[in-house]
């Protein structure tokens, strides 16, 4: 690319967005023009919502004003979902139905709940994702006693111990892993300190794949109890209209991009965040990468409408710090092969994810 580019087109507040925002915000629009398109002016940080079900914060505490960093960078917000794709033509649909053209286009939409699919339907069924509508939803099942939480994983996990050790009403959890097992990405050491205190803690685990059957929860063992609610946490899955649009994508229809975060179909296509699938190494789509990746996108995002070409590299470091909360006021560290335990690692993670939010809390409110 070498003429500079007038109308930049930011999809999805996700969590690389805020920090390409913050960039503008500090150094200007780097583009006669920029648009955000998303669904809600705030994004909800995931990772404080289970200490949001645990009482350990208020429901709306980690929730950053996309809208107000917007304004703060000049740039035109509108409201709602992206619904399709067309790169050949350098244009972007919305739920409404309205076109929208870009020069280059940058996407960070996160990814879509995979429970339909994998699980089948049911009213009592709630999916994490997205979580905005996951934490609506759960509003409305105050009482639930018997609750299945599905997915291994660490959303799955601490969502476990966060509904373990609900205030108003403690709830009786099973967690069904599938058969792959609990934290199967993590080290051997943590998955011991894991399973270990859902032991203490009482909640049964079943290293089963489950399936709906007549609204309730089966196993190919039938262990699994009736509950009152279901909670699926099966990691993020692709939109379809990348794909359908004609973007490149990976075999599970994640967009397909380079070390720049740039697809590789199409130049002036970028995709971060767990929509993305970057193809020179393997980033797992979790939200440490999706914040740590903002910074090199929004370098990116400059050069490109300076009509020079991207440099910057997200390189994630060889292991990644994860803090997995507990409920009861202590969280289990793990970092590479190392684990660790304790009241302090929930003070760690807490001290982590507030710095997080008061950054862009403190940005979106400056004048
Ligand atoms: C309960 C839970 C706890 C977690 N805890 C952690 C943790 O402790 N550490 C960690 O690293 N990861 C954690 N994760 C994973 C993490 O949440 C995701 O990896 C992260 O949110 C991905 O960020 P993102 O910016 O790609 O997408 P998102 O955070 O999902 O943001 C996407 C944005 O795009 C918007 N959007 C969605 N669809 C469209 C559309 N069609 N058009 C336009 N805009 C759209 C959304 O409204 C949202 O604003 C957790 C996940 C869950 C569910």
């Amino acid at each position: 690319m070498s003429e500079p580019c007038k109308h930049l087109l930011l999809v999805g507040g996700g969590h690389a967005h805020v920090a390409v925002l913050a960039d503008w915000i500090k150094s200007g629009l780097p583009c006669e023009r920029a648009t955000l398109l998303t669904p809600h002016r705030m994004l909800r940080y995931s990772g404080m919502v289970p200490g949001w079900i645990a009482g350990q914060y208020a429901r709306d505490e980690g929730l950053v004003d996309v809208g107000a960093l917007a304004a703060r960078a000049g740039v035109q917000l509108l409201l709602g979902p992206c619904t399709g794709i067309d790169p050949q033509a350098g244009w972007v649909k919305t739920g409404g139905g309205q076109v929208i053209e870009y020069d280059v286009v940058s996407l960070d939409t996160g990814g879509v709940g995979r429970s339909s699919r994998i699980l089948g339907k049911a009213p009592k069924l709630l999916d994490i994702r997205p979580i905005d509508r996951f934490v609506e939803r759960l509003e409305k099942y105050p009482l639930a006693r018997r609750i299945a939480v599905v997915g291994g994983g660490a959303g799955g996990v601490e969502i476990a111990f966060a509904l373990n050790n609900r205030t108003a009403s403690p709830a009786q959890v099973t967690l069904v892993t599938g058969a792959e097992g609990l934290l199967p990405t993590l080290s051997s050491a943590v998955r011991r300190k894991v399973k270990r205190e859902l032991a203490r803690q009482n909640i049964t685990v079943i290293a089963e794949d489950a399936r709906l059957e007549d609204g309730q929860l089966a196993t190919a063992s039938g262990k699994v109890p009736n509950q009152d609610l279901i909670i699926a946490a099966l990691g993020s899955g692709a939109p379809a209209w990348p794909a359908a649009g004609g973007l490149a994508v990976d075999e599970d229809g994640f967009i397909a991009v380079d070390q720049y975060q740039r697809s590789i179909s199409h130049p002036n296509v970028f995709a971060t965040g767990d929509v993305a699938s970057r193809q020179d190494r393997s980033v797992p789509h979790s939200g440490v990468h999706a914040v740590m990746a903002g910074p090199h996108l929004a370098e990116n995002l400059r050069q490109v409408m300076r009509g020079d070409a991207p440099t910057s590299v997200y390189k994630p470091r060889p292991a990644s710090l994860y803090l997995l909360s507990t409920g009861d006021g202590s969280a289990i560290l793990s970092y590479g092969p190392l684990a660790a335990s304790g009241r302090w690692a929930s003070k760690l993670k807490a001290a982590i994810d507030k710095r997080w939010i008061s950054k862009y809390a403190n940005l979106a409110n400056s004048v």
